[in-house]
């Protein structure tokens, strides 16, 4: 059993109790490693820590150029280490080894786009209406951010936060998700390879029931960056709301895979399983509904179920795997609850359908990939975010009526879009009430491009020069040239 700290004002420590929690392999079903389980002290330990950071020397006096260079050198700390920390993500988290390799090859991107973004933050000079005066802005960090991450994804999800509000001069307290605290605690040792000042990264492991509160809520937290479940966001949103403070949500969806019968079908089953089986289901932009147009519908589930069918599970740490366990053990239930109620509601299930056990799963927590047909668009198999291997598969009619099944849900995270003709592609993505639209084309991202929620999938944008904005704010700073103050009781 390996045991880690947590970092803290520069430094690694127990939690202020002593007290730890243990975090599990979920392809072994096992304890591995021990890490500090952070109680409200240690909440208002690491606020204070990033805060008294915030306002000192060695980071607000650090120029902005050379804070880009901080990044930069982080960047290329993350690369060199890429390898080792995949191999503890999926090792934490079960996700397939070649999946979190790809991720962590990509997140120096973030931090080399945002470390070089860091001295272009530039004010603007107003041309106002006012004789002798001068006015200009200044775009200024917000000071401490709560970032609050999930297991999916965590280093990827966690970078999507810490680049850009660093580059804006910002300090963190990043809570990890309570499944995904290890590979949190090794990448926080690279922060202080870079040279990071101490306090301006902590990291706080725990529970999010028993520290998110008190860190949403500190009084010197000024703004909340989270990913995660909607009704996590939702008491996110409402506490940071108590203290009037910006938020960024990034909170998954039931994203819509849209297939017309002139699309490529072979791409088109491709993309629907990438979009639903790879990563076994447990992402935001997971395309968990299938929306399929009735000349083709038999045809397509034909080609998907027998891709799916081959899909190979097991040990996610093997390059061969291609669908991995359920990270949780509660998220396990929860997929498996949801696949009962869809037989309940009068789904088809036309592969899977529950528990996984192949002899290559071992002990682990898997869930068969699964299909199901003639779901109706009200059912809660198609409305609910699952967050598993589970797809509903909905035929249509016509373009109107594959936006309207599309649109009717109260997520908007992503859509995909499958046909030959670029009218129909043009007008879907268009029309379609998504934050991320893909054409013959699924799971895309870049750290170029925005990324975030339409409706109930989230408030604010991820990546791309709209990001830094998140974590700025807009100074207006007036002078008078003149030297000379008018009438005092009347505005100027
Ligand atoms: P949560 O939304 O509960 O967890 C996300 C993060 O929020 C974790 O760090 C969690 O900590 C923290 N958290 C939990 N409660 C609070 C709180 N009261 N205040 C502040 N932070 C808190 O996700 P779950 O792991 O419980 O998964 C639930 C569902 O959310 C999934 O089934 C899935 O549908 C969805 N989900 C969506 C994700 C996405 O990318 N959009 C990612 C993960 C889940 P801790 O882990 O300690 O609870």
């Amino acid at each position: 059993m390996q045991i880690y700290e947590m970092l803290i004002d520069g430094a690694w420590v127990p939690a202020a109790g002593g007290q730890t929690f243990e975090t599990e392999n979920p392809y072994l079903g096992a304890a591995w490693a021990l890490v500090p389980r952070a109680g409200a002290d240690d909440v208002d330990r690491a606020v204070t820590a990033a805060h008294r950071a915030f306002r000192g020397p060695a980071w607000r006096g650090l120029n902005p150029t050379a804070r880009g260079h901080l990044l930069r050198r982080l960047a290329d700390l993350i690369a060199a280490d890429a390898d080792r920390l995949a191999a503890i993500e999926t090792q934490d988290n079960g996700k397939l080894i070649t999946e979190m390799r790809a991720q962590l090859r990509y997140i120096p991107q973030w931090f080399h786009y945002f470390g070089g973004l860091a001295d272009k933050i530039e004010g603007r000079v107003i041309p106002i209406d006012k004789p002798g005066m001068v006015n200009f802005t200044r775009e200024e960090p917000l000071g401490v951010v709560a970032a609050i991450t999930p297991w999916n994804s965590p280093l990827m999800l966690a970078t999507w936060k810490l680049a850009p509000a660093l580059a804006a001069g910002n300090t963190v307290v990043w809570k990890p998700s309570e499944f995904s605290s290890v590979s949190a605690l090794e990448f926080g040792k690279l922060f202080e390879k870079a040279g990071f000042p101490p306090g301006v990264v902590n990291i706080l492991t725990g529970f999010g029931a028993e520290i998110g509160e008190a860190l949403v809520t500190h009084p010197r937290v000024a703004k909340v960056a989270f990913t995660g479940g909607d009704r996590t966001g939702a008491d996110v949103y409402s506490l940071a709301a108590r203290g009037i403070k910006p938020v960024t949500l990034e909170l998954g969806g039931k994203s819509a895979n849209i297939v017309f019968k002139d699309a490529s079908l072979d791409n088109a089953v491709r993309g629907a399983v990438a979009g639903i089986f790879a990563a076994t289901g447990q992402t935001c932009i997971a395309g968990s509904r299938a929306l399929v147009h009735r000349p083709i519908h038999d045809e397509f589930v034909g080609k998907l179920v027998a891709l799916g069918r081959a899909a190979r599970m097991g040990d996610p740490a093997l390059d061969t795997t291609q669908v991995g366990p359920i990270t949780t053990r509660p998220q396990r239930a929860k997929v498996l609850d949801y696949i009962e109620i869809a037989k309940t509601e009068g789904a088809t299930c036309v592969l899977g359908g529950g528990p996984a056990s192949r002899p290559e799963c071992g002990n682990g927590w898997f869930v068969e990939p699964t299909v199901f047909t003639g779901v109706k668009p009200n059912m809660r198999i198609a409305q609910e975010e699952v967050f598993g291997p589970v797809l509903s598969v909905i035929a249509f009619e016509d373009e109107e009526e594959a936006l309207e099944i599309a649109n009717d849900t109260q997520f908007g995270l992503a859509a995909g879009v499958w046909t030959q003709n670029i009218g129909t592609a043009f007008q879907m993505s268009e029309k379609l009430e998504a934050g991320t639209v893909w054409v013959n084309s699924y799971r895309a991202t870049s750290y170029l491009s925005p990324f975030g929620g339409y409706k109930r999938s989230g408030i604010g944008r991820e990546s791309g020069l709209t990001a830094i904005r998140e974590y700025l704010q807009e100074k207006s700073v007036w002078f008078d040239t003149v030297g000379e103050v008018a009438n005092p009781f009347v505005q100027r």
